[in-house]
């Protein structure tokens, strides 16, 4: 397994927000983490990234275990994310926060990330290259240039791929990528995501499009008031008594 959790808790004072919950991640497919808002999906990807630390539980990623190490150095390992809300400088080009955000998800300090150390100097090249390869991979060549304000909201769910995939990660965390945007649009992210998986990175997806989940997940784990209420097959949670209650009943 490429990346496992075990029996993975966190609190938030009296709430418990994620509750005892394992789960293995299989390598190079599609890993879908649905349930009710509020049940604990992004705080297990924040758990994961190492954006919250967990109260207990363990997380191991390719054999090592991650749960004390800072965010910075789980991106540094394979592990990216994007998030539900996108984080993206409206003033800046597309291209800008692809190289921006790289360094900043890498970088173990803000001047390091902000001012041009030696180092860096070295590395920019690099980065700026490797920014223009992932713009091509998710399509937004043409809206490189532009400043984010002026792209699509679909648009902008790309962008916030692109810059996951900067990190060259083995495993992409996508809280909710189908979020605000129209059918359409969501059939090419959906296209994007297989993309992905078809060149080797392993997916976790967190979405409450329930079509895109049943078309493109392998597996599925249904989170409920922070436990793990099922697992399976898309079939087998399309069909789960206590899954149709809890969340697909509607
Ligand atoms: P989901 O993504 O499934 O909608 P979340 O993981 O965002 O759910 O939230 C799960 C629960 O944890 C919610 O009750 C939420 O209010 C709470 N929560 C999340 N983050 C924090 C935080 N930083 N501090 C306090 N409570 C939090
Ligand atoms: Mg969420």
């Amino acid at each position: 397994m490429l990346l496992e959790v075990h029996q993975l808790t966190k609190r938030f004072g009296g709430l418990v927000a994620v509750n005892d919950v394992s789960f293995s991640v299989e390598e190079g497919k599609v890993n879908a983490i649905i349930g009710p808002n509020g049940a604990g999906k992004s705080t297990f990807f924040n758990l994961i990234s190492g954006f919250y630390k967990p109260t207990s539980g363990q997380i191991i990623f390719k054999g090592q275990d991650i749960t004390r190490l800072p965010a910075n150095q789980r991106a540094k390992l394979g592990i990216a994310r994007t998030f539900q809300t996108t984080h993206l400088f409206e003033q800046s080009t597309v291209f800008d926060n692809v190289v921006i955000g790289h360094r900043l998800r890498t970088s173990s300090n803000l001047f390091d990330a902000v001012f041009r150390t030696k180092r860096l100097k070295r590395e920019e090249a690099e980065c700026k290259e490797k920014a223009m390869e992932v713009l091509e991979f998710v399509g937004l060549t043409d809206v490189a240039d532009k400043m984010v304000a002026n792209i699509s909201q679909e648009q902008k769910k790309r962008a916030a791929f692109a810059l996951a995939l900067a990190t060259e990660p083995e495993i992409v965390l996508l809280d909710e990528p189908a979020a605000g945007v129209n059918p359409d649009e969501t059939e090419g992210l959906e296209q994007l995501i297989v993309k992905m998986v078809d060149h080797g990175i392993t997916v976790c997806l967190i979405e409450h499009k329930m079509s895109m989940i049943m078309k493109i997940a392998h597996k599925i784990m249904v989170l409920n008031y922070g436990e793990k209420i099922a697992e399976g097959t898309p079939e087998e949670i399309q069909n789960n008594e206590t899954v149709i209650k809890a969340y697909l009943g509607g």
